[in-house]
């Protein structure tokens, strides 16, 4: 199968309002042009050199989320142009990135990345500590960053209860959040959750933005 009717296929199973992100990490610049082609214009990459780069070669009408960790030393490459941060874990990134915001005169887009799945790796932050970021002076003087919704990841599990209950959270926590931090903010809308083996779930418990990799570009030699 094509790389265009692996983008329809999930498109046809997202209610309407849900958007896909089309994670192109690892992939070559010609496998997005494929896509691109076809319409597609919401891409996901996790290496900010990588992302810089194929921002730089290809089209500029692409809309270009940073899906992985990010370290605040490599935020200076992609704060000219990304258009979503998806995995805020620190006021210490978003400090940052609010400063290489003002650099460029934009103001940048960002999730915060909730720790919800059992894994001790997976990063993200907990909710006493989202509660005190949020309501820290750092926080509310920064006016170069956005947040406009929540980031998870479940647990690599079969046990699909086990991944249910884990978006149910996040879902709880988005709800939680609105009604302290941002109520009446219209822009605080998002939750992405769901990636190739749970994107199914993530949607039944609420998801708003799903980031699917293999199964649309096929597996990946390396992450
Ligand atoms: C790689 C990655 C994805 C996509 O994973 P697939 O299983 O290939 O769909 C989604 N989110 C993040 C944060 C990733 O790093």
């Amino acid at each position: 199968m094509g790389i265009i009717e692996n983008i329809n296929k999930i498109l046809e199973k997202l209610p309407k309002e849900v958007k896909l992100v089309a994670v192109s990490k690892t992939k070559p610049q010609e496998d997005i042009l494929e896509a691109y082609e076809g319409g597609y214009r919401i891409f996901g990459e996790n290496k900010p050199q990588e992302l810089l780069e194929k921002y730089t070669n290809l089209p500029k009408d692409i809309e270009w989320h940073m899906i992985g960790h990010l370290q605040t030393n490599k935020v200076k490459y992609i704060a000219p142009f990304v258009s979503l941060i998806h995995a805020v874990d620190s006021i210490k990134l978003l400090k940052i990135i609010n400063k290489e915001a003002k650099k460029n005169e934009r103001v940048i887009d960002c999730l915060l990345q909730f720790h919800i799945a059992q894994e001790e790796t997976k990063f993200g932050l907990g909710y006493e500590e989202a509660i005190e970021m949020l309501n820290s002076k750092e926080f509310t003087e920064m006016d170069s960053v956005r947040i406009v919704g929540l980031m998870g990841m479940a647990t690599n599990t079969d046990d699909e209860k086990q991944v249910a209950d884990e978006f149910a959270c996040l879902k709880s926590i988005f709800a939680q959040l609105k009604d302290g931090f941002f109520h009446g903010k219209e822009y605080f809308k998002e939750i992405s959750m769901g990636m190739s083996g749970d994107y199914n779930i993530a949607i039944e418990q609420g998801s708003t933005m799903v980031r699917v990799g293999s199964s649309i570009f096929g597996h990946r030699n390396y992450n």
